[in-house]
């Protein structure tokens, strides 16, 4: 089941091409996309990801995102989903056609959650740790490495994960080469200890998480410690919970990294996934 839209709000076949050959985000994956969850027709977060796209596309010199045609196209998506309880709405904007007048393209589709991801965030999952060869202080010494910003060129971030498969292992959790705890390739890192829960600073050159974002907001509320703060990679194999956040896989569990095993988080994993949801 898939439904797509274009930004005028229409309803376009998801199996017929809507991309120019020359389109440069296809060429060059120079744009930037968003993947919203929505559940029983309502998106999640959906102002957070739409200011968060134009904070990429400000990062790429790209015109901002037309926010009204944006939430029109996912009203439009939900609209005809005749799916699943849960979507993957995935909002894409691309620089355009090359040598174009600089129109950007954009749409908006909606898919099914993987079954797999669905396995995931119930079962846990195994990671490994993988180097990204970035030190603090590179984001903003070098803007143009784009680092934080949700670009369409993630073959990295892919590349990453079929490693963790190579290892025997579903996910990653990206490191500085001194061992400080970056993200996941498509997933923002939550560590619990007690009732202090913690994640690394968006400065080191990582997206901010909506998933993380809204947990930390419920977690607050309900009493917890919530700190923003730089985390070496040996504190994890030691905490009471790892945990990756994301729109798609909400809040799932890791119960082995690389290769050991964590303390068993299953409780911690059903209070944070419950206060989650108590944001909707
Ligand atoms: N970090 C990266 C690199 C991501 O690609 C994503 C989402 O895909 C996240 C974190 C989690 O963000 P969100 O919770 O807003 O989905």
């Amino acid at each position: 089941m898939r439904v797509l839209a274009l930004l005028d709000g229409t309803i376009a076949d998801p199996e017929a091409p809507v991309i120019r050959a020359d389109d440069l985000g296809l060429q060059r994956g120079d744009g930037v996309f968003e993947t919203v969850l929505a559940v029983d027709g309502k998106p999640r977060e959906l102002g957070p990801h739409l200011d968060r796209m134009t904070r990429s596309t400000s990062m790429l010199d790209l015109p901002a995102p037309d926010r009204a045609a944006y939430e029109r196209a996912v009203g439009a998506v939900l609209e005809h989903w005749r799916g699943g309880r849960e979507v993957a709405i995935k909002l894409v904007l691309t620089r355009g056609v090359d040598g174009g007048d600089g129109t950007p393209t954009g749409f908006v589709l909606a898919s099914e959650v993987a079954p797999k991801a669905l396995a995931q965030r119930a079962d846990g999952l195994a990671a490994i740790t993988l180097d990204r060869g970035v030190e603090p202080g590179l984001a903003d010494r070098a803007p143009w490495l784009l680092l934080g910003a949700k670009s369409l060129s993630y073959a990295v971030n892919m590349a990453a994960l079929r490693e963790a498969e190579r290892q025997g292992a579903a996910e990653v959790v990206f490191t500085t080469p001194s061992g400080s705890v970056l993200e996941g390739p498509t997933s923002t890192v939550v560590m619990a200890n007690g009732k202090t829960l913690v994640t690394p600073p968006d400065a080191l050159g990582i997206l901010p998480g909506t998933t993380q974002a809204a947990l930390f907001r419920a977690a607050s509320r309900a009493g917890w410690t919530i700190e923003v703060a730089r985390i070496d990679v040996t504190e994890l194999y030691a905490a009471d919970g790892v945990f990756l956040a994301s729109s798609v896989r909400r809040i799932t569990r890791v119960h082995t990294l690389d290769g050991k095993v964590l303390a068993d988080s299953t409780e911690l994993h059903a209070q944070l996934s419950a206060l989650y949801e108590s944001e909707y």
